[in-house]
């Protein structure tokens, strides 16, 4: 079977696979304008970008429309074009960051959705908030009109089983608990890879981002 017949079939199964509450993210990152084509064929609406530069390559170029996700770590200095591409920001994590997005916003007169991005794991060198700092950032996004809190992502540590990824999917989920019940704008908590996103589904996740598993592995 060729590649593109592959990704429609397991775009296909995933979509049938997945409650209806929950949204598929295609994670697009290294993949060609004919594989991401192919998963909208299928079905798939939802799609993410980890580089601005990638974003900016591809999305020009594509005959439809889809909400494109930021889920990749992103640098103040591609602010301006994150938020001429993107439709919600999913790795939201400094205050610094939230100034810079207002204003590029407030430049293209846009509202943003964004999610801010939790350590979970307490990892040194991973991107994102710890649990007891997502107070203060959400705080300080209520400075800025342009940028409207969505909800949360993690990733959590990466281990091979799913299982290990509970309590990480937890501590988030708790927190996207408690903003949503005081916040009808809070609609997202994205939580979930290939291998995990049937454990972050049973722990509350509405946005799981897949790309192996769509797409095959990644060269
Ligand atoms: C690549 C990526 C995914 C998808 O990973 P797979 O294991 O290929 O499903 C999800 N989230 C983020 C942030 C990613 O960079």
């Amino acid at each position: 079977m060729d590649t593109l017949d592959l990704i429609k079939r397991n775009a296909e199964k995933l979509l049938k696979q997945i409650p209806e509450n929950v949204t598929l993210l295609a994670a697009a990152k290294t993949r060609s304008n004919e594989e991401v084509q192919a998963a909208f064929d299928a079905g798939i609406r939802c799609f993410g970008h980890n580089y601005v530069q990638e974003a900016q390559a591809m999305l020009p170029g594509l005959p439809f429309r889809a909400d494109w996700h930021m889920i990749g770590h992103l640098q103040r200095n591609k602010a301006g074009a994150a938020v001429e591409l993107f439709d919600v920001l999913e790795t939201l994590d400094s205050a610094r960051l939230a100034r810079e997005l207002e204003k590029q916003c407030a430049r293209l007169n846009k509202i943003m959705p964004v999610l801010i991005e939790i350590n979970s794991g307490r990892e040194e060198n991973k991107d994102g908030v710890l649990p007891e700092d997502v107070d203060a950032l959400a705080e300080a996004l209520r400075e800025f009109p342009h940028l409207k809190l969505s909800g949360f992502m993690t990733m959590g540590p990466l281990t091979g089983d799913p299982e290990l990824s509970r309590p990480y999917f937890q501590t988030t989920a708790r927190i996207y608990e408690q903003y949503r019940l005081k916040d009808d704008a809070i609609r997202f908590l994205s939580m979930g890879m290939s291998h995990s996103y049937k454990a972050a589904i049973e722990e509350g996740a509405n946005l799981v981002r897949i790309g192996t598993l769509l797409f095959g592995p990644r060269n």
